[in-house]
């Protein structure tokens, strides 16, 4: 074994390597493992979830995953994704429930898990440490990122299906290398799954380029909808099942949809508007920079990160807009103002 880098000692430092310590003992003394993650999984959930399962295989462990609703269609064809079950409930015996990329048990919409030995591993602000053991760094880049480090904690050789599921989460949940949680971290994890096998043009091209017809039809229509606020800042977009079916295509259709606005220089940041009936809405924020879209999920009992998050919001829509569009704008103003403000001067 290659001898353990020096890492500086900080207190910060001090309790992530006790975190993964303990993750590593108790992945150890344990057989058989339950993984779990949010409902309406996405890439770094998947990632983050196959990339254990393969490691913890490696260690001759038994191991499967439940999650409350399908991976998304594009992911379909990485190894090991249909082998998910998904279903609302845990059956079977385990010894233990690693659940990942989950701020809260109940956000896996799967049942029975708390009757496990849970292992609490994420990224999301707020995260409410329901664990028995919790390792939460709202500093990493994706879940993937802290499950590359309990991978090398465990010894496990860096395979091409582990690699591959790290990158699929860091791709993912980096808006493709574009949000504020990168870090040079960030790269030199990537560095080491493209030395293990990891081929980017091919990961990237199954991910983002596997839309169907419809879909690309979808997006013409919804996109040409959108209406500007905040002076050209931010853009708003929505979307009602008559308007999918019209263009023959689904909700899970609109997937990725919301990047697509801030691919314009001026705007600075997305509101997407989904009716689920007439009178409540799941709404997705995305935004550049220092804009904190999370702290106005927050405000509406949602969640997620900085630059992108989500909530569920209930009401008519011309005021569920509103509110929306106010909370956006004034958070807008604050990062605004923050870059405006003169640097703390140095102690
Ligand atoms: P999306 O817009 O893709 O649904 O979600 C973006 C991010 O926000 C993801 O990290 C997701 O987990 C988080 N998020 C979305 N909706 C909610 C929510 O209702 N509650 C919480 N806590 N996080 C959410
Ligand atoms: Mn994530």
């Amino acid at each position: 074994m290659p001898p353990t880098p020096e890492r500086p000692t900080s207190p910060a430092a001090d309790a992530r390597q006790a975190a993964i310590a303990a993750i590593v003992a108790a992945i150890r003394e344990r057989q058989r493992f339950v993984l779990s993650s949010h409902a309406r999984p996405d890439g770094d959930s998947i990632g983050s979830q196959l990339a254990m399962t393969y490691a913890l295989r490696a260690l001759g462990k038994h191991v499967e995953i439940v999650n409350q609703d399908p991976a998304p269609s594009p992911l379909m064809t990485f190894p090991g994704v249909s082998e998910i079950r998904v279903a609302g409930e845990v059956a079977g015996e385990f010894d233990a429930a690693i659940v990942m990329e989950c701020s809260e048990l109940g956000r896996t919409g799967v049942a029975g898990l708390d009757r496990y030995f849970v292992i609490n591993i994420d990224h999301h602000p707020g995260n409410a440490g329901y664990g028995a053991i919790n390792w939460f760094d709202g500093d990493a880049a994706a879940c993937a990122e802290m499950v590359f480090d309990i991978v090398r904690a465990l010894g496990v050789p860096l395979s091409v299906e582990i690699a591959v599921h790290i990158y699929v989460g860091i791709l993912t949940d980096t808006g493709s290398f574009h949000y504020s949680s990168i870090s040079a971290r960030t790269f030199d994890i990537c560095r080491q799954l493209v030395e293990a096998g990891v081929e980017p043009p091919k990961v990237a091209r199954s991910i983002f380029d596997s839309n169907s017809l419809g879909r690309l039809k979808l997006f013409g229509s919804v996109l040409s909808t959108i209406q500007l606020e905040d002076d050209g800042r931010l853009a708003v977009v929505a979307v009602d099942r008559e308007m999918a079916a019209a263009a023959g295509g689904t909700y899970e259709d609109t997937e990725g949809l919301i990047n697509l606005p801030l691919t314009v220089r001026e705007i600075q940041a997305v509101v997407f508007f989904k009716e689920l009936d007439p009178r409540l809405f799941r709404v997705s924020m995305r935004s550049k920079g220092e804009i904190d879209v999370c702290s106005v999920a927050k405000q509406f009992g949602g969640g997620g990160h900085k630059n992108a998050s989500g909530c569920t919001v209930a009401g008519a829509y011309a005021e569920v807009r509103a509110r929306l569009v106010a909370a956006i704008t004034d958070a807008i103003a604050r990062a605004a103002a923050a870059e405006l403000a003169p640097a703390s001067p140095a102690r």
